[in-house]
């Protein structure tokens, strides 16, 4: 998607060899345009899928998501970030490491908002290792949704999750696909 890749290029800070900032545009402030063309372009690629839920995590995917939920004319849910791991019987819970803050934290999901009967697209701002995506998606598959494929604004692909998911059959999505940090440079595949 070229008008994230020209933003990216134009805002994105890069923190470390791993690590590039966006907060004007994904993590702090919102750009509307570009988070509605987003949503658009994820809707467009998963418009024959019969999508019936949009799926994400708290806080920094729900915008694109709601974005996205909104093109195709469906309900979002979003996981909700715990401190300590709920164990109440009507919610899905899964135990995550958190890539950038260095720390594991506890999503959830309350059961009445998955059903056996939906079909699912997962949205995220951004994939490393993948463990944020493979936690929603182990709370998909326990609720007996069926999880269509999973929709990322910005896939770090020298890193393993966006791979480790396909490797699983799971259908994945990125806008952009960003190959190295290295020595300070954004370089996009
Ligand atoms: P993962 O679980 O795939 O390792 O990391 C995914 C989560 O970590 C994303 O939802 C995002 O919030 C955060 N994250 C991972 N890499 C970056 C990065 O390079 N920049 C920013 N701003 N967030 C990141």
């Amino acid at each position: 998607m070229e008008l994230l890749k020209e933003k990216i290029k134009e805002v994105g800070i890069v923190v470390s060899d791993e690590v590039i900032k966006l907060d004007a545009i994904l993590n702090h402030a919102i750009d509307p345009v570009l988070t509605t063309a987003m949503g658009r372009e994820f809707a467009r690629r998963f418009a024959e899928d019969k999508i019936t839920k949009v799926v994400t995590i708290e806080s920094s995917g729900i915008p694109i998501a709601f974005a996205a939920a909104q093109e195709l004319n469906v309900p979002l849910v979003f996981a909700r970030r715990k401190k300590t791991l709920n164990t109440a019987t009507d919610t899905y819970c899964e135990r995550v490491p958190s890539f950038t803050k260095g720390m594991v934290t506890d999503i959830m999901v309350a059961k009445e908002f998955l059903h056996e009967s939906d079909r699912v697209l997962l949205i995220d701002d951004f994939i490393a290792n993948g463990d944020a995506a493979k936690g929603l998606i182990r709370i998909i598959q326990r609720s007996g949704a069926t999880l269509v494929g999973v929709g990322i604004a910005v896939e770090k692909s020298f890193q393993a999750g966006g791979r480790s998911i396909r490797e699983q059959g799971i259908r994945v999505e990125s806008l952009v696909r960003i190959a190295s940090l290295a020595n300070g440079a954004i370089r996009f595949e």
